[in-house]
């Protein structure tokens, strides 16, 4: 649909909901209430929505443990000692990649550091790592202590790609062209796949092969873009990734990350990792010998055993997604942060008061539209929030939106513009 044929009117939001092939979805999701009424829920980019199911999911192997103790791990529905595995189809689609390139695991923090252990091999004269300036601050402490782990000064070997002077995002040329510039002191290329303050989606296809073709590793964080935007991590031959499944996977506080590595590095035993006897061949692990032996894959990156109730929170989660189907997502993902666009120009009227600083194409973004709050700043994000509305703040003057095709709908998207346009005449 072209922006053009949206309407600012409830009737038109109810009009789009009773067309949604997915609108179902919502009831399978609890929805906080604010004063007795549910809220409009737009932070799943923070933490997306519990799915009702989840509750189910859990108290399974909490009833496996009850009534099997220990021989759970290798009995009931669905054996402890392999329950990851479960993951790992849904997973494989959402990140574009095989079963084996993918494994859930610790968090997402704990896994870059391992990964970059693996990937960030540096050496005199080629060390630096090539990222975005304004990473996620954990990304930030990450590179900097990798780079001092290895002797280095972040000052030095942190190198930055900023947008223009005056401008919010980055081009993908300055991001190629700074490849380019410094590829032979490269030891690293590390991004996030969707930033988290401005929306921006980045052209992963063209840096992983512009970072292949110099010979430099590369690696994205995907917390941003998982469950989020379409990715084809195999076919765009990144090295390796990482992500969360809070936010748009839905799979609760702080719940379980995951790693993608390429299949090329599956049977590279000799890269070096920090191992654990779960990345151990597993038809020898319980042998419990000496001399680590790497199961391949990314599996091999693996540390310890299965936490087994935030994987089954995941999996129940996982499977909205695959009933839903990506694509179906991603084409109703694009309508409704369409229209959200659609009203927060007409709410505006062409006054100066907000700037959407994520990118209009649907193909350089996602779920989530940043705007800058140029008048009314925090005061109009807290009269927002008092009428119903969870999106999120980011200081020094970012207002986060993010509406998720899997439980939002519509009206959600209505009602936060009717919310907004009271916050505004309110405020001037
Ligand atoms: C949310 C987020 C994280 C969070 O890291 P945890 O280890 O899960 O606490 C890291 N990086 C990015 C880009 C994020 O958006």
């Amino acid at each position: 649909m072209s922006l053009k044929a949206f309407q600012y009117a409830e009737s038109f939001a109810l009009q789009m909901d009773g067309q949604d092939p997915l609108r179902g979805f919502r009831d399978c999701f609890f929805i906080p209430e604010q004063n007795g009424k549910p809220v409009v829920y737009l932070c799943g980019n923070s933490l997306g929505l519990q799915p009702k199911q989840v509750g189910e999911y859990i108290q399974k192997e909490l009833d496996t443990w009850a009534h099997l103790g220990v021989e759970g791990h290798f009995q009931g529905e669905n054996p402890w000692v392999y329950y990851r595995k479960r993951s790992k189809h849904t997973l494989a689609s959402l990140l574009g990649a095989c079963e084996e390139e993918v494994v859930a695991m610790n968090q997402l923090s704990t896994n870059l550091h391992l990964l970059m252990v693996s990937f960030y091999r540096p050496q005199p004269g080629r060390y630096k790592i090539l990222t975005e300036s304004g990473a996620f601050p954990s990304d930030q402490y990450i590179f900097e202590s990798q780079t001092r782990f290895h002797g280095y000064d972040p000052h030095d070997a942190i190198l930055e790609v900023a947008p223009r002077p005056g401008e919010h995002i980055l081009e993908t040329s300055d991001i190629l062209d700074a490849l380019d510039r410094h590829s032979s002191e490269l030891a690293l290329v590390v991004m996030s796949g969707v930033q988290y303050y401005t929306g921006q989606r980045f052209d992963m296809r063209h840096i992983a092969a512009a970072a292949r073709q110099k010979g430099i590793p590369v690696g994205f964080d995907l917390a941003h873009a998982v469950g989020n935007v379409p990715l084809s991590l195999h076919d765009w031959g990144v090295d390796f990734a990482t992500w969360c499944s809070y936010k748009y996977l839905n799979s609760g506080p702080g719940n379980v990350s995951g790693v993608f590595v390429h299949q090329r590095h599956a049977k590279s035993f000799d890269l070096p990792r920090f191992a654990g006897w779960w990345g151990y061949d597993e038809l020898t692990r319980f042998e419990m010998k000496k001399g680590f032996k790497p199961m391949p894959g990314a599996d091999g990156w693996l540390l310890s055993n299965d936490n087994v109730l935030g994987l089954a929170a995941l999996q129940a989660s996982l499977d909205l997604f695959l009933e839903a189907g990506l694509e179906n997502l991603t084409k109703k993902s694009e309508q409704l942060t369409g229209y959200l666009e659609f009203l927060l120009h007409q709410v505006t009227n062409g006054k100066n008061i907000l700037e959407v600083i994520t990118p209009k194409d649907p193909a350089s973004r996602g779920a989530q539209l940043s705007v800058f709050v140029h008048k009314g700043g925090k005061g109009l994000y807290d009269k927002i929030s008092a009428s119903g509305i969870v999106c999120d703040w980011r200081n020094p003057n970012v207002i986060r939106i993010a509406p998720a095709p899997l439980y939002n709908s519509y009206e959600d998207i209505y009602k936060f513009a009717v919310a907004l346009d009271r916050a505004l005449a309110a405020s001037d």
